[in-house]
C-alpha cells in the first residue's frame, strides 16, 4: 500500500501517519516528492485497513500496489534514483560508460586498458579479480592481486573501480579496493549475498540473472534496498532463449519495462548480451536508444589472447568508436528532448 499525502502536508503530519503504521508494526518508507509525500508501506494490507489513515486530514489517499517488489517500485519512489560513483552520477542523463576487461589479467594489461578507455571517455573500470567460470579449469582470476592491480589503475586515471563480488566471504576485502560491487548473472538470486551486500552502502551493480524475470530481477533489488543500501543500478545483460547464435539475447524490452516498474538506472550489457564482438557496438547503440542510463563494456588490447571472453571484447580502437557513436544517438535524444515512454 501507499499512503499519498496532500500536497502541503507537514512534516508533523507526515510523521503522524508514519508513527500510526509503526505502531501497527507495519514498515514504512517516506518519498519526500516536491510536490507530494509518499508513504510506502510494507507488511499485510489488512492491517492498513484495520487503521483510520484514509480519514485523517492530511491524507489524499490510499493506494494499493500489487508489485511483490516495494522498495525498488516506482509507486513508492516516484523521482529517478541517482548513484552517486566518485564525481560520476549514474542515471543524471549522460549515459554512464563502464569499460574495462573481462578479467584483470596483470598490471600492464589493466593501465593500458585503463589509460585507454579513459582517452575514449569511459567514466568507469570494470575488470573481475574473482571470476564466475563455467568451468573450474578454465582461468579464475588473480584474486586481491587483480584488485591490487585495478586499484592501481585507478590511481594512475582517476576512474572508479567496477569489480565482481562472488561471495561474502571476500565482501569485506572487496569493499576496501571497489567503488562499485557487481553481482554478477550467476548470483543474482544468492540472497545472503544481497543481504549482505545491502548491508554495505557501497553502490551495487546487480546483473540479471541467465533465466530470471524481470520480476526476480526487481525482487533481487529488494533484498539489497531492504537491508538499507540504496544504491543499486540494474544491468540487463541477456538472457537464455532457444537461440544459439549469439551468446544470449540481449533483452532491451528490458529497459523501458523496467523503467516504469522502478526509479533505479538500468544499464546494459551488450557485450555479455550478445557474445560476439563483430555485433557489440550495435547493441550498444540500441540500449542508448532505449533509454538505458549506460552501458558496461568489455575492451581488451588483444582480444585474441584474452584469458576470458576474449570473443565479445571491443579492441580500443573500436570502443573508442563505439562511444563516438553512442554519444551521437544519447546527443540526437536529447536535441529532440525525447521522453521515454516508460520512465513516468
Ligand atoms: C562479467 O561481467 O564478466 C560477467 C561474468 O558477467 P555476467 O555475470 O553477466 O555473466
Ligand atoms: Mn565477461
Amino acid at each position: 500500500m501507499i499512503v499519498v499525502m496532500k500536497e502541503g502536508a507537514t512534516q508533523e503530519e507526515i510523521q503522524e501517519v508514519a508513527e500510526l503504521l509503526k505502531a501497527k508494526g507495519l514498515g514504512v518508507h517516506i518519498s519526500q516528492g516536491e510536490e507530494k509525500t509518499i508513504i510506502g508501506v510494507i507488511g499485510q494490507k489488512e492491517r492498513v485497513r484495520e487503521l483510520p489513515v484514509e480519514s485523517m486530514p492530511a491524507v489524499e489517499k490510499v493506494v494499493p500496489v500489487s508489485n511483490p517488489f516495494k522498495l525498488a517500485s516506482r509507486a513508492f519512489h516516484p523521482q529517478d534514483t541517482l548513484v552517486t560513483v566518485g564525481n560520476h552520477v549514474v542515471g543524471s542523463g549522460e549515459p554512464t560508460i563502464i569499460a574495462g576487461p573481462c578479467s584483470v589479467e596483470s598490471l600492464e594489461q589493466i593501465i593500458e586498458v585503463a589509460e585507454g578507455v579513459k582517452r575514449s571517455g569511459a567514466h568507469m573500470l570494470r575488470g573481475g579479480a574473482f571470476k564466475p567460470r563455467s568451468s573450474p579449469y578454465s582461468f579464475q582470476g588473480l584474486g586481491e592481486t587483480g584488485l591490487q592491480y585495478l586499484a592501481e589503475a585507478r590511481e594512475r586515471t582517476g576512474l572508479p573501480i567496477v569489480s565482481e563480488v562472488m561471495e561474502i566471504d571476500t565482501l569485506s576485502m572487496m569493499c576496501e579496493y571497489v567503488d562499485v560491487l557487481q553481482i554478477g548473472a550467476r548470483n543474482m538470486q544468492n540472497y545472503p549475498l544481497l543481504r549482505a551486500v545491502g548491508k554495505t552502502q557501497m553502490p551495487v551493480l546487480l546483473k540479471r540473472g541467465l533465466a530470471a524475470t524481470m520480476e526476480e530481477w526487481l525482487m533481487s533489488a529488494e533484498y539489497v534496498l531492504s537491508e538499507g543500501n540504496p544504491n543499486v543500478i540494474l544491468c540487463e545483460r541477456g538472457i537464455r532463449t532457444f537461440e544459439t547464435y549469439t551468446r544470449n539475447t540481449l533483452d532491451l524490452n528490458a529497459v523501458p519495462v523496467v523503467q516504469n516498474l522502478s526509479h533505479l538506472p538500468v544499464i546494459v550489457d551488450p557485450s555479455h548480451g550478445v557474445g560476439k564482438w563483430q555485433f557489440v557496438t550495435a547493441m550498444a547503440r540500441a540500449g542508448i536508444a532505449a533509454g538505458a542510463n549506460g552501458l558496461i563494456v568489455e575492451v581488451h588490447p588483444n582480444p585474441k589472447e584474452a584469458f576470458s571472453d576474449g570473443d565479445q571484447s571491443l579492441t580500443l580502437e573500436s570502443f573508442d568508436t563505439m562511444v563516438k557513436e553512442v554519444n551521437r544517438i544519447a546527443q540526437a535524444l536529447g536535441a529532440q528532448e525525447v521522453e521515454f515512454a516508460g520512465r513516468h
